[in-house]
């Protein structure tokens, strides 16, 4: 039986729940900056999975598990496995979030097998110094290493199954101007010749300490017009409740997609949930620290059933976030002391 929609102040119906699972990463991208440690109170794969429960039962149809570095969980798969008995009660899709470096074939067939329906991969550069600098890795050698692992991800994701012919496969980058921009061309050159669709993300203001600042950001639109001089691009638009628009190489080389989550905001049908490794729910990508709602007092193995779902659905109803359509307002307003907090990257999973 498929669920009733729950709707926020501004009538958005919740459709996605992304869940990291842990705050640790093995790279340490300077826009993003991980602790490099876990919270305190890491929720267990049970608290989790009743937390995936609760969501499908307000409407969620996709999962995405993300982190810090959600291949760093070792109860990943299991996680995934476990998931799957919701497709009875409306989970569409479960997909992951990774930066691939780990991403042996064992374990891109165990994912498969897991039901893992979709991944995407991260990577911000074609060369070894650009992803050294991305990554925040030591030195030229350190990136192309990394660079070469996640190329062979790409291609274990393809033979453990995830066909990026039907979308389950894809690559993000995020694009920061003075930084990677120069990577634009060639990333898209890479994606093209491994038959992947490339999502270019423009730098966001997540988080407190990636000294992130408007001139940093180079627009989707500045990104899809420096490519089409290359390769000529029709738009295909972005899909409701969708981040990304999308775009067709007009000689057939397959698609792209840019995320604008600063110059071209989409708040008006943003339809997803984020909870960290620790159980805070957050509404919004933006959100300040303390706004989010610790599920664990519903996650206690005395909690009546039902009770987390109620407060979830009290969390979603109550729902008015709109940041990044605020921020332009807001930064106008704002001044060193009364800058707004964000909850950090790799707790919040993107
Ligand atoms: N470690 C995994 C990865 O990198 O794919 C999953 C977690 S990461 C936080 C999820 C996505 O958020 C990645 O594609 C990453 O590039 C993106 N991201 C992180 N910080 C960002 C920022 N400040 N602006 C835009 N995208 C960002
Ligand atoms: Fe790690 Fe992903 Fe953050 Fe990079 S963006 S530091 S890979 S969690």
């Amino acid at each position: 039986m498929q669920p009733e929609t729950t709707r926020d102040q501004h009538g958005r119906p919740l459709g996605v729940l992304r869940l990291s699972l842990t705050a640790r990463c093995n790279l340490v991208c300077p826009y993003c900056l991980p602790d490099g440690q876990e919270p305190p109170g890491l929720l267990s794969s049970a608290q989790r999975l009743a937390v995936i429960d609760a969501a499908v039962a307000l409407g969620v149809s996709s999962l995405r598990l993300t982190g810090g570095e959600p291949l760093l969980h070792s109860g990943l798969e299991a996680l995934i496995a476990a998931t799957q008995p919701l497709r009875q009660r409306g989970l569409r899709e479960v997909a992951l979030t990774s930066n691939g470096t780990l991403l042996s074939l064992e374990r891109a067939r165990a994912l498969k097998a897991a039901g893992l329906d979709r991944l995407t991969l991260s990577l911000d550069g074609a060369n070894g110094a650009s992803v050294a600098q991305m990554a925040g890795l030591a030195n030229t050698a350190a990136g192309e290493r990394s660079l070469q692992q996640v190329l062979a991800a790409i291609e274990h994701a393809r033979v453990a199954g995830f066909d990026p012919g039907h979308g389950a496969l894809k690559l993000n980058a995020v694009i920061q101007r003075g930084a990677n921009d120069d990577q634009l061309l060639p990333l898209a050159e890479l994606a093209r010749a491994h038959g992947v669709e490339l999502r270019l993300i423009e730098f966001m203001d997540v988080g407190n300490r990636n000294g992130w600042r408007p001139d940093a950001v180079l627009s989707a639109a500045e990104m899809v017009e420096r490519l089409s001089v290359r390769w000529p691009l029709d738009p295909l638009g972005r899909p409701q409740h969708g981040t990304a628009s999308r775009w067709r190489y007009r000689d057939g080389g397959g698609q792209l997609a840019v995320v604008a989550s600063i110059s071209n905001p989409f708040c008006g049908d943003c339809n997803r949930l984020r909870v960290t490794a620790d159980g805070i729910a957050y509404t919004c990508l933006f959100a300040e620290p303390s706004s989010g709602l610790d599920l664990r007092p519903w996650l206690q193995a005395d909690t009546p059933p039902g009770d987390l779902t109620a407060a979830i659905a009290a969390l979603w109803q109550r729902r008015s976030d709109r940041y990044s359509e605020e921020r332009q307002n807001l930064m106008q307003q704002t001044t060193a002391a009364n800058a707004p907090r964000h909850a950090e990257m790799a707790y919040l999973g993107g």
